[in-house]
């Protein structure tokens, strides 16, 4: 197991009604909050007038209409905000979009230049407002971690970034929230999740036991409990055991001891800068295309422990299980209702060499689980079609 360090800052509040928590959590960090959500969901819920009706002490201001897949220009407003009202406290209401583009208005807010400095260049994120959430939707655990992913238009970019100092302080995870997400969310969430643990299951370094069932075990929730969801929109226990793995799959929790660079989500990030998709829908796509790829001597072991600890399919090491494991991925997010092909999603033959090296030019491809080229990239994609 290699040396990690672990610091689990953010103060959860799990559960219904948690949301009488926030003044007490915000009050800690002064009485100017810079409110920001999206598209109007948080209206639809009821959660808005709730907040509005909660924080009748402190003085709000508002950034409304934050994408999926949020813009710097979005961004941009946000930190304007930030140093024309002297905010003293960011809190994000919604899914991961808003959260994200939370942590960078917060880092924002101390940063001179463009903010889109700080999406290109982590280093340069210092000093950052403390950044509070109320989560709406299960899948980037982006909660409970230091990460932001924000996308530039103009150029076609889409860029992770991220520092401690963009840990949220508190986050507020109440299942019910979740019931009135669409069915397409939920399945986008829940590959999102899961694919969040293959980056961190499917490494080199294989000695951290404890991580890797960590990682089945939050494979097997997601599992069981999607396909619930997506049946029984209210059922809280499907909605909480779905909440709680987001939070856990990307906190740090199940990469201890393990490390080394991710492979799907830089691919997808380049299909979401090129087609706006949704993340999630991304993933699932290039999740077993990927994996069918890297399949080989080298990598069959893990992937027969993957097909029998995940997926209950018995029996010794070898290839016909290995692909088993793979083909139940698949058919799993088929059965999510997920568009699994690039085809349908709208994504052309024509692009794929364009997004291949837009992907091994923006990341380090060589050091994930199994190194790949710009050349395996497109054949990973061009298996997508
Ligand atoms: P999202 O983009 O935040 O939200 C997707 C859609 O779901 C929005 O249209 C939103 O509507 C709607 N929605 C949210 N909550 C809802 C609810 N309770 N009921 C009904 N509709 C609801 O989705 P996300 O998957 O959480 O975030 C995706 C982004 O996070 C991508 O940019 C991805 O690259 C990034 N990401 C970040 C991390 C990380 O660690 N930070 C990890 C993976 C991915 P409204 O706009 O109206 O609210
Ligand atoms: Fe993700």
């Amino acid at each position: 197991m290699n040396n990690f360090k672990f610091h689990a800052r953010t103060d959860i509040r799990f559960g219904r009604d948690q949301i009488i928590n926030l003044p007490g959590l915000l009050t800690a960090y002064g009485k100017n909050v810079l409110l920001v959500y999206g598209g109007g969901s948080i209206k639809k819920l009821g959660l808005y007038g709730q907040i509005i009706d909660l924080l009748k002490g402190f003085s709000i201001v508002e950034l409304p209409g934050v994408e999926p897949n949020p813009r710097i220009t979005s961004v941009r407003e946000g930190v304007r905000l930030c140093k024309q009202h002297k905010i003293d406290v960011v809190l994000a209401v919604g899914g991961g979009s808003c959260i994200d583009a939370a942590k960078v208005i917060a880092g924002g807010a101390f940063y001179d230049g463009d903010p889109w400095d700080l999406v290109v260049d982590p280093s340069k994120i210092d000093e950052v407002l403390p950044i509070v959430t109320v989560l709406t939707l299960a899948a980037t655990g982006s909660e409970m971690n230091g990460n932001a992913v924000i996308s530039n238009m103009e150029t076609k970019e889409k860029f992770g970034t991220g520092s401690p100092n963009f840990i949220p302080m508190a986050s507020i995870l109440d299942p019910t929230y979740l019931f009135t997400l669409p069915k397409t969310q939920t399945a986008a969430g829940t590959a999102d999740i899961m694919s969040h643990v293959y980056e961190q299951y499917f490494q080199k370094d294989d000695e951290a036991y404890l991580s890797d069932c960590l990682c089945e075990s939050i494979l097997k929730t997601c599992i069981k409990y999607c396909p619930v969801a997506l049946e029984n929109p209210k059922d809280y226990e499907a909605r909480s055991n779905l909440m709680w793995a987001s939070t856990l799959a990307l906190n740090g929790l199940v990469c201890a001891g393990k490390g080394g660079a991710w492979t799907c989500h830089p691919i997808e990030h380049e299909l979401s800068a090129f087609y706006d998709i949704t993340h999630g829908v991304g993933l699932a796509i290039v999740t077993p295309s990927w994996m069918r790829y890297i399949l080989r001597e080298k990598t069959l072991h893990k992937f027969c422990n993957y097909a029998r600890n995940v997926w209950d399919f018995e029996g010794e090491d070898s290839m016909e299980l290995a692909t088993k494991g793979i083909d139940a991925t698949e058919n799993f997010f088929k059965e999510c209702g997920i568009p699994m092909t690039l085809k349908e999603v709208a994504i052309e033959d024509k692009s794929i060499h364009d997004m291949a090296v837009a992907t091994t030019n923006h990341n380090d491809m060589e050091s994930c689980y199994v190194g790949l080229s710009t050349e395996d990239i497109e054949t990973i994609l061009k298996n997508c079609l």
